[in-house]
């Protein structure tokens, strides 16, 4: 097994459930075996979360029934291995949206709830835990259990972020938003330096429903784009049935209506060294420099990079990591002029660079901030993977230094003591009592987990280095 960015490999054995009960016997099989457990949902993660090398990697996608769906309420209920895509496709024609969606839709709710992922409106929404009504869980010990906000609260808010270290979710309810389009209107206006990227940001997330920006990483420190977008109000999409209509929500397959995007990559391939996506970055600004507004879909607008399919395998046989840092707004601006120039003396520059402003939030395993997220994409190659690793333990020390915190669904290289000085050895701990309650024989384990809680490094980047 692998993860999304095809750069850490760890072998498992694969069980595909279809029901709690197979998840159970699964349960059974790993005491009798003496081995560990660790779910996968659409393997989406960039780094060893969906990895369990030497033990059980539960598959969760046969579970992907949609249970319940009430157009009137909006509220439905999902089996864990439902995608994201399965979702907004179910509940759009009827006029609602999943409140908080990922860069892709080829996440599964059950790997976003353990994630606790956020959108490009987490400033506003908060991280797709908050619009979660109740999930059912099944235990190591064969217990399941009904958690809400205020049942079996602290499970509710641990399970929630927990990695699933502490249960399997086998399904979830949730409340989608309403909407009265099928469309949204974008703002777009480039920046010009770091400090006016963040400003633009922290000005523009009061004004707007989503805000994101995209950052030139290689060429000019602060060469960006913002992106914002609004929902339509009521009366301002004149013909609301049709665009919430699949047809005109989906992404093309093909390319100019001709050429197949599954080809796509191919063609990336060669821009993906320095050289090349420094070309790629310069033409984007460029197009970038003209303010503009303009209507565009919500799948356009969210799944952008699911546009190209498996983009991912053009940066190469060594593949790719990605580094998220999320800081307070106070020291974001220093931290990150301090990390981009370091990538640049390393020779290592960051491929793609995406921002987006948060708020902080109230699940055990958080990772949000009053502040900002940076999202740097690396390539690896053999050649670099030993310097990548030392210059990411440099900016988990810059991003300690200053306050800042991580997210255990990107970052391949934190370790155990980071992990430490940024949750506090408080939280670590109730961590742990919970998962001594509804693990006692300790059977889930994952590569992510052992690397930050137990310090061993397995399919982490330094591993293979
Ligand atoms: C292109 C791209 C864009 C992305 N954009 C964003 C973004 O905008 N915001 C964001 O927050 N994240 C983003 N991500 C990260 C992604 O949302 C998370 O990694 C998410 O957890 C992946 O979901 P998954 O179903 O693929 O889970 P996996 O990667 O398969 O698993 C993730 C975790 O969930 C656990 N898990 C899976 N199913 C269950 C279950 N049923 N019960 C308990 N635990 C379970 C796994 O054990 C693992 O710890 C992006 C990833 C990609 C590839």
């Amino acid at each position: 097994m692998e993860n999304f960015g095809h750069s850490l490999k760890a072998p498992s054995y694969r069980i595909q459930p279809k029901t709690s009960e197979e998840i159970y016997e699964a349960f059974q099989l790993a005491r009798k075996m003496g081995l560990t457990v660790n779910a996968r949902g659409g393997g989406r993660s960039y780094n060893d979360a969906a990895l369990n090398g030497g033990g059980i990697l539960l598959d969760m996608s046969a579970m992907n029934r949609i249970l319940e769906w009430d157009s009137a309420t909006g509220v439905v209920r999902c089996e864990p291995g439902v995608t994201l895509q399965n979702l907004w496709e179910k509940v759009l024609p009827d006029g609602w949206w999943p409140p908080v969606v990922s860069g892709t839709m080829y996440t599964t709710l059950g790997g976003c709830l353990a994630a606790n992922i956020h959108g490009k409106n987490n400033f506003r929404m908060g991280p797709i835990g908050e619009h979660v009504v109740e999930f059912t869980a099944i235990l190591p010990t064969g217990a399941e259990i009904t958690c809400t906000p205020t049942k079996n609260a602290d499970l509710f808010y641990s399970m929630i972020s927990g990695l699933g270290m502490l249960g399997i979710f086998t399904s979830i309810t949730m409340q989608m938003k309403k909407m009265h389009s099928g469309l949204l209107e974008v703002h777009a206006w480039p920046t010009h330096t770091l400090k006016e990227h963040l400003q633009s940001l922290e000005d523009g997330a009061p004004k707007y429903d989503y805000i994101v920006g995209w950052l030139d990483t290689i060429n000019t420190i602060g060469h960006g784009q913002i992106h914002a977008a609004n929902y339509l109000h009521e009366g301002e999409d004149p013909n609301p049935q049709k665009t919430m209509q699949l047809e005109n929500q989906n992404l093309p397959s093909r390319l100019f209506g001709v050429m197949p995007k599954s080809l796509l990559h191919y063609f990336l391939t060669p821009f993906a060294n320095n050289l090349g996506w420094g070309l790629v970055n310069t033409c984007k600004y460029i197009a970038s420099l003209r303010r503009s507004t303009f209507r565009e879909s919500h799948a356009a607008f969210h799944f952008l990079l699911d546009y190209v399919p498996l983009w991912e395998l053009s940066y190469g046989r060594g593949g790719l990591i990605q580094h998220q840092s999320f800081l307070p707004k106070e020291t974001a601006l220093q931290a990150w002029i301090e990390m981009l120039a370091l990538a640049k003396k390393q020779g290592l520059p960051s491929y793609l660079g995406v921002t987006k402003r948060h708020r902080p939030d109230k699940f055990l395993l958080t990772h949000a901030v009053d502040g900002f997220s940076l999202a740097l994409d690396f390539k690896v190659t053999d050649g670099n993977r030993a310097r990548l690793y030392k210059m990411l333990q440099e900016y988990d020390r810059i991003v300690l230094m200053n306050g800042g915190r991580f997210y255990f669904a990107k970052n391949s290289e934190t370790s155990a003591e980071t992990t430490r000085a940024f949750l506090g050895q408080e939280t670590i701990d109730r961590f742990m009592k919970l998962k001594k309650r509804c693990d006692p024989n300790g059977l889930l384990e994952s590569d992510l987990y052992r690397r930050i809680f137990c310090k061993q490094q397995t399919s982490s980047l330094r591993a293979r280095a």
